[in-house]
Formats: C-alpha cells, sequence, structure tokens
C-alpha cells in the first residue's frame, strides 16, 4: 500500500493504472475510519481490482464555529486498518494541496443543499461537492463508494454525477451501526459514556416512526408529536434540527403518507433526522418500504 500526498503523482499514478486496464474504485472519506468505512472498502475490493481511499478533512464543508480543528485524526491507526482491508493506494492531501491560492470554484446542487442539514449548515453541502469533484477529477476512478449514513450527500452526488455527465457509477452502501443501533460515525468519539448511551434514541425514533406508518399512522402531526415525546424524555437531546419525512429519490418533502405510498409504489420513504447529543450532532436515517422489514 502507497500513500501519495500530491495531486500530480496521483494522477500519474492513476493514469498508469488505467493504461493497465485496472478497475479503480475509490473511497473518499475524513480518516478515522471505522466498519462504516471499512464496509465500503470491502465492496470496493469485491468490485475493482484497485482501491483508492481518500482521507481528507475538508475544511470547505465546515462552517465558521464547527469542529474542523477538533475533527478526529488518527492517521497511524487509518494506515493500519486500510492495510488490513486491503487498500492500494491512500490519498492524502494538505488542504493547500487541494485548495490552491486564491480558490475560488465550488459546485451547488441547487435548492438540495439548503434543505435538511443544509438548513443548519448553508455551505456544507457546496463544500462537499467541490472536493468529491476535485477527487473525481484528479482520480477518475471507475466506482466511487458512498453511505447511505449521509443519505442527502448521497442524493445530492448523484444529482451532481448526473447533472454534469460524470462517467464514474456511484455504489450506495448500507448503514453500519454499533450493536445497539447507533450509526457508526467518527464524531462518536466526541459523546461520553451518559451522551453515547443516550445517542441511541435517535435511531430509536427512526424505527418508531418507521414502525407507526406500517401499522397505519399516516398522521404526520401525530408521528411527529409521539417522536419528540421520545426525544423529551432524554436529556442528553438538547435539540432537534429536523426529523423528515422525504422521498428517497429527490428529497421532496412528504406532506401526505398515504398518498405518496399510493403514488408512487415501491419508492418507500426516507424518514431522516439530525439531533444535537449534548453538543454533539448526529445523524442518521432508514427507509420505510410497505413490503420490506425495518433495517
Ligand atoms: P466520512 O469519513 O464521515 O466523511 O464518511 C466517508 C464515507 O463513509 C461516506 O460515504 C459516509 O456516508 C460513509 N459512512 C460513514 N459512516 C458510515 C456508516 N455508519 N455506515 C455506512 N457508511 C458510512
Amino acid at each position: 500500500m502507497q500513500v501519495i500526498e500530491k495531486v500530480d503523482q496521483m494522477r500519474q499514478k492513476t493514469n498508469l493504472l488505467r493504461n493497465k486496464s485496472e478497475t479503480i474504485g475509490l473511497v473518499p472519506t475524513m480518516g478515522y475510519l471505522h466498519r462504516g468505512h471499512l464496509n465500503l472498502i470491502e465492496k470496493s475490493r469485491e468490485q475493482c481490482t484497485k482501491v483508492i481511499i481518500s482521507i481528507f478533512v475538508n475544511p470547505t464543508q465546515f462552517g465558521p464555529g464547527e469542529d474542523l480543528d477538533k475533527y478526529p485524526r488518527d492517521f497511524e491507526k487509518d494506515y493500519k486498518a486500510a492495510l488490513e482491508s486491503g487498500v492500494d493506494y491512500i490519498f492524502k492531501p494538505d488542504a493547500s494541496e487541494i485548495y490552491g491560492e486564491d480558490y475560488r470554484t465550488f459546485v451547488t446542487v441547487r435548492g438540495l443543499n439548503k434543505i435538511m442539514c443544509g438548513s443548519s449548515r448553508p455551505l456544507h453541502f457546496d463544500g462537499v461537492c467541490t472536493v468529491v469533484l476535485k477527487l473525481f477529477n484528479i482520480i477518475q476512478p471507475h466506482k466511487a463508494y458512498f453511505g447511505r449514513k449521509d443519505y442527502q450527500q448521497l442524493v445530492i452526488i448523484k444529482k451532481m454525477i448526473r447533472d454534469l455527465n460524470i462517467p464514474i457509477d456511484i455504489v450506495e452502501c448500507p448503514i453500519v451501526r454499533e450493536a445497539d443501533g447507533l450509526a457508526m460515525s467518527s464524531r462518536n468519539k466526541y459523546l461520553n459514556d451518559k451522551e453515547r448511551k443516550d445517542a441511541t434514541v435517535l435511531y430509536r425514533c427512526l424505527k418508531t416512526a418507521a414502525e407507526l406508518i406500517k401499522n397505519g399512522n399516516t398522521d404526520i402531526d401525530k408521528i411527529k408529536k409521539n417522536i419528540n415525546g421520545i426525544f423529551n424524555e432524554t436529556p442528553s437531546v438538547k435539540e432537534v434540527d429536523y426529523f423528515d419525512f422525504r422521498d428517497p429519490e429527490d428529497l421532496t418533502e412528504i406532506d401526505d403518507i398515504e398518498k405518496h405510498l399510493t403514488g408512487k409504489p415501491g419508492c418507500g420513504i426516507l424518514i431522516a433526522s439530525a439531533i444535537r447529543i449534548g453538543s454533539t450532532r448526529i445523524i442518521d436515517n432508514i427507509i420505510y418500504k410497505p413490503d420490506r422489514a425495518l433495517t
């Protein structure tokens, strides 16, 4: 496994790999790898002959006052995990390597960037799209792997791919959870013991909402009231940023569950939420489908 820090070197390497007819899989990450990331790597290994992961804590996707400086980093541990998972190259550039002096160009997927997480993080998705497009241009992978944990990100990237005719397959991977249901995230490290225990409330609420729908309760206001009751009983929950019911394909808000389920059979309902546990913001989602078990 080789670690590459420079854009030119990375590009030369992938040109060479392409000329040798290798299939290149890219797994973009911000490091501090956990099983969620490793699952993406494993999928990429199954489908591609060479696997590249990027480790880059992207400054443009953090807003002022967010956790850019304290975002967890442990390259030694990541190196070991990547090596053991069969990664071929780690692309680990500095911020100055990616954003040169007087950097001005950003990618905006209009509308989708301002809803859900975008309403409290208005520049976040522009930063994500910009860095992902840069990684795509530098590495030119055949396939790129993203987790459904960041569902809105996934929909936005797929939209960017279509809108800009980018010739890369986006492979979606399922959410990997801790034994008690909490979705794995590098940010879970911020949680103290009490907060960590209480953080399971998010998945419980998503499942409860899906179960209510499954049992025929389709009044969104009533479901939200029920869910708020559960959040309110959990002292570590300091804020519910959003708890939304949306179309999983285009993220439009669903205001009539029955109409949506009959009007778009098979589409399902994305139930997605972001809450603040102590000072840590966590996100999660599930997709409800009438004919499928809840996961
Ligand atoms: P991050 O390092 O948090 O930017 O995440 C890098 C990639 O890993 C993104 O595509 C995430 O959606 C994915 N990812 C992070 N956590 C999980 C998880 N628990 N399950 C599945 N994918 C995940």
